[in-house]
């Protein structure tokens, strides 16, 4: 598989060898780090996108999720293309994002009032900054193997084994201020809240990664009321499942309302963007007030609603508003999780493919107790720490790049879906894993 990876790449290969002078690793996020080289892409269309050396692919990166609609939908893309000449910065405020931040508080139930971020990363900084605030707490709780970006108070517990020393660069100070509550355990949560120092409590709302470990029925119900009861906040991180899960998140499909809701990706449109809403009281707490006492949670950021993000983004969510772009994807992910399930049942291979709404998960060499050749949305009787970890890296490099030998990438051993994919596009697909798997038990990889 990887000779044949290898053959079929030289115009990666050489840009890869430049890349590699200009960053470290040669990449410009983790996630798009492949041994032994990366692919480079030149154009993307609705569900496809093409490689340097000219290969179509079928893409379940999505723009790490953000293009619920598409590669380059072309009512974004002439919005974007005609915003560009008239301004890209204006230092002032216009009418494109008053429309945005409107859109963001129709369709999103808990956003009374919103922020914009030029990130997710620095839209659960100013969540925890807001819920500290509020609260006069200094203790934020999070979820071991919840992903909320990359920033000092986000990322401790978030890679197994979860309870290491804080990650390199986080001051200890820092990390002592942040509460790693062990995976789906809302007793510890109950416990720990008791004590009254906890400003607020973020979680995603799909489980941790984007479901990679899903939540059991009725947890966002039941941890809704235990910080209500605390007068801690609930910050659902959104930036996955908002617009995804439902036009309104997850919080409209669960139906629980938390206090504050971070998003990012699909809320921009495929450009950069991030946001921050909720609760009238608490978004208070970014205003200028004529009292002298007062001081406000400041909030500035050059990039902040910049008009391209804008129109990207009103443009985008104009459309996400209606429930059959969400439906599609789910339909089209179901698909996918329930045939490569049955490609491995009927395979007699290791493994499964799980996940929820318009998103799935790849895990080889492990079984689950609730093996079935249809859909599957909670692997049952599995480490949640090897769910997290994903297949043993051999597998999952093999099964990567198997896949995109065969005309397939995947995010992360597993993907998103959008409106764009077809149902064409979803039988390929599960062609491709049949004979990327046939290939890796050829090869002894199981
Ligand atoms: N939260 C979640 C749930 C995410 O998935 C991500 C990005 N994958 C982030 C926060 C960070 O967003 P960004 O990459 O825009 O900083």
């Amino acid at each position: 598989i990887e000779q044949e990876y290898i053959e079929r790449h030289p115009g990666s290969r050489e840009r890869y060898e430049r890349a590699v002078r200009a960053f470290p690793s040669g990449v410009t996020h983790d996630v798009r780090y492949l041994r032994p080289f990366p692919i480079y892409a030149e154009r993307a269309q609705g569900s496809k996108k093409w490689d340097v050396d000219g290969h179509e692919l079928i893409d379940y990166s999505m723009g790490h999720g953000a293009l619920i609609l598409g590669h380059s939908h072309p009512e974004i893309a002439e919005a974007v293309a005609d915003q560009v000449r008239r301004g890209t910065h204006f230092g002032a405020g216009h009418d494109l994002e008053i429309e945005w931040g409107q859109r963001v508080c129709n369709l999103v139930p808990s956003v009374e009032r919103v922020k914009f971020t030029s990130s997710g990363t620095e839209a659960t900084l100013m969540a925890m900054r807001l819920a500290r605030a509020f609260t006069g707490r200094d203790k934020i709780m999070k979820f071991a193997g919840h992903f909320h970006g990359w920033q000092d108070y986000a990322i401790k517990g978030e890679q197994p084994p979860f309870d290491g020393p804080p990650p390199p660069g986080v001051p200890q100070a820092v990390a002592d201020t942040v509460v790693v509550a062990p995976v789906n355990d809302l007793d510890f949560v109950e416990q720990r809240l008791a004590a009254g120092d906890i400003a607020g409590v973020i979680l995603e709302p799909s489980g941790a990664s984007y479901a990679t470990i899903p939540l059991p029925e009725g947890f966002l119900q039941r941890l809704r009321e235990v910080t209500k009861k605390h007068d801690t906040l609930l910050i659902f991180d959104e930036v996955i499942t908002g617009f995804r899960w439902a036009p309104g998140g997850a919080q409209e499909r669960f139906n629980v309302t938390p206090d504050l809701t971070t998003m990012a990706k699909i809320v921009a449109g495929g450009l950069p963007g991030g946001a921050v809403g909720g609760r009238d009281d608490v978004m208070a707490l970014l205003e200028f007030r004529d009292d002298p006492g007062w001081r406000k949670v400041g909030h500035p950021g050059t990039f902040n609603a910049n008009p391209l993000s804008a129109v990207a983004g009103a443009t985008c969510l104009q459309m996400v508003a209606d429930p059959r772009v969400q439906r599609h994807a789910d339909e089209m992910a179901a698909k996918i999780r329930a045939g490569f399930n049955e490609v491995l049942v009927r395979r007699g291979v290791p493994g499964f493919c799980y996940g929820e709404s318009s998103v799935f998960h790849v895990m080889l060499g492990v079984e689950c107790s609730n093996m079935t050749s249809g859909d599957l949305r909670m692997p049952e009787g599995v480490d949640p720490v090897v769910l997290k970890r994903g297949p043993a890296p051999k597998l999952s490099l093999a099964l990567h790049q198997g896949m995109i030998n065969e005309g397939v990438d995947l995010f992360h051993g597993g993907g998103l879906l959008s409106a764009a994919h077809s149902e064409e596009d979803i039988a390929k697909t599960i062609e491709a894993f049949d004979r990327t798997v046939a290939r890796m038990a050829d090869e002894g990889l199981f």
